[in-house]
């Protein structure tokens, strides 16, 4: 999940719902074929998608059926794509004291139970992996391979036993600190640190991670917080959904001594799908959506929430007459947007495959993935949904790789990373 607004989520959205065929073109028949086989005998990892909240697996948003989301499983076994972390997701209360960590706590819990819905309702679909071996087993069985990470810490509160608890409802791994920062570790977001990189508790969390077996997630965490989580892991550390700042500037991305640093740890960096982090926004184009914007009424931040959404965050109760609205609103955006990306074109599967390319360059072979970001403002043409998976595959047989690195960087590496994180802790 992004850290901005929904709002920016409602128009990332938008912007990347606009479809590919403008900007790429059909894969070629053969490279295709090849990606399609390749697909058929490696395994294939998505380490970071969001889910909906309250309205995930119910009848009114299965995810075992088509959906307007930008993973569900049936887009999953279209794009060839084996296994897939859904992230439990939480933003925060500005207070960091109990009432606000019990009330987010249960918001986690909501979301492990959404999940929970999700394998009961399909289980001749897909299954929960607790383990490297179960994925392996469900992968042969052809079914989806649901895994579960948990982005912010905020809901562990001020007791790192509550991470057992997630532990226990499948989370392997958990992404210290979202958009603000929190009582563990600073965010990349804010301009001022509050601790100076991970706190003493934060310090303390990451002990019992390494202890129980979850992977230590660093995307959205300061520089100095990824420093000291690199200085205080026993087992590697991973980015579960982050870019390469030598590409685009963007306090969500890592700098080449940080994927130098995350190479000698062991970690991996996953390279996530969303635009803004892989391509820096012209001034021209910011302006010509900023007012854009302005003229739709979305004037302050968080003017107006989507109706549906990415991020985890529960759907706003609306009447009809708000969702027709919204809808119009939406209709128009869309159709201006189409006007903007044709004068500046934003990221597509080209820049997300130069992120993959610097990091192999930088950090190795050994040492990228995967975390698209879906349906929490992730998805650019080209690489927009699952089903569009092979895409990045053929993208990347194009560009040289062959099947041996195009399987380390479609899972072959998070495996290894989560392997070691399991050897530090004894399992
Ligand atoms: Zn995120």
């Amino acid at each position: 999940m992004l850290k901005q607004t929904m709002l920016a989520v409602f128009a990332l959205t938008i912007v990347a719902g606009i479809g590919i065929a403008a900007v790429q073109s059909q894969p070629d028949a053969t490279l295709l074929a090849k990606a399609k086989a390749i697909h058929e005998r490696v395994l294939t990892v998505d380490s970071h998608v969001d889910i909906l909240g309250p309205a995930y697996a119910t009848p009114a948003l299965d995810p075992g059926k088509p959906t307007d989301l930008k993973c569900d499983l049936p887009k999953m076994k279209a794009g060839g794509l084996d296994a897939v972390f859904l992230a439990v997701f939480t933003s925060q209360r500005p207070e960091w004291n109990a009432p606000g960590y019990k009330a987010v706590y249960d918001e986690a819990i909501d979301r492990f139970d959404a999940i929970d819905r999700l394998r009961k309702m399909h289980p001749e679909l897909c299954e929960l992996a607790r383990t490297p071996a179960d994925v392996e087993r469900i992968e042969k069985t052809g079914k989806r391979v649901i895994l579960v990470g948990v982005e912010n810490g905020y809901p562990m509160g001020d007791d790192v036993r509550n991470l057992g608890v997630f532990y226990d409802r499948g989370a392997r791994y958990v992404t210290l600190v979202h958009g603000s920062h929190n009582q563990l570790a600073d965010s990349s977001g804010p301009a001022e640190p509050k601790h100076n990189g991970l706190s003493e508790l934060g310090k303390k969390a990451v002990a019992e991670m390494n202890r129980l077996g979850i992977i230590v997630d660093t995307s959205h965490a300061s520089a100095k917080a990824f420093w000291d989580a690199i200085a205080m892991s026993k087992a590697p550390i991973m980015a579960s959904h982050s870019g390469c700042t030598a590409l685009a500037r963007s306090d969500r991305n890592l700098d080449d001594e940080q994927l130098k640093a995350l190479a000698k740890n062991g970690g991996v960096i996953q390279i996530v799908a969303l635009g803004s982090y892989l391509k820096e926004d012209s001034p021209e184009r910011a302006a010509a959506v900023r007012k854009l914007r302005e003229e739709l009424g979305f004037g302050g931040r968080g003017a107006r929430r989507p109706a549906a959404g990415g991020g985890g965050q529960p759907p706003a109760q609306v009447t009809p007459e708000q969702q027709a609205d919204r809808q119009k609103i939406r209709a128009v955006m869309q159709e201006r947007m189409k006007e903007i990306d044709a004068k500046f074109p934003p990221a597509t599967l080209k820049e997300f495959a130069d992120h993959i390319d610097h990091a192999v360059k930088v950090a190795g072979i050994e040492h990228v993935g995967v975390g698209t970001d879906f349906d929490g403002g992730g998805g650019v043409p080209g690489f927009n949904d699952h089903s569009e998976a092979l895409n990045v595959t053929v993208e990347l047989l194009r560009r040289g790789y062959n099947e041996d690195q195009i399987r380390k960087i479609w899972g072959g590496n998070l495996m290894r990373v989560w392997r070691e994180v399991n050897r530090v802790a004894g399992k």
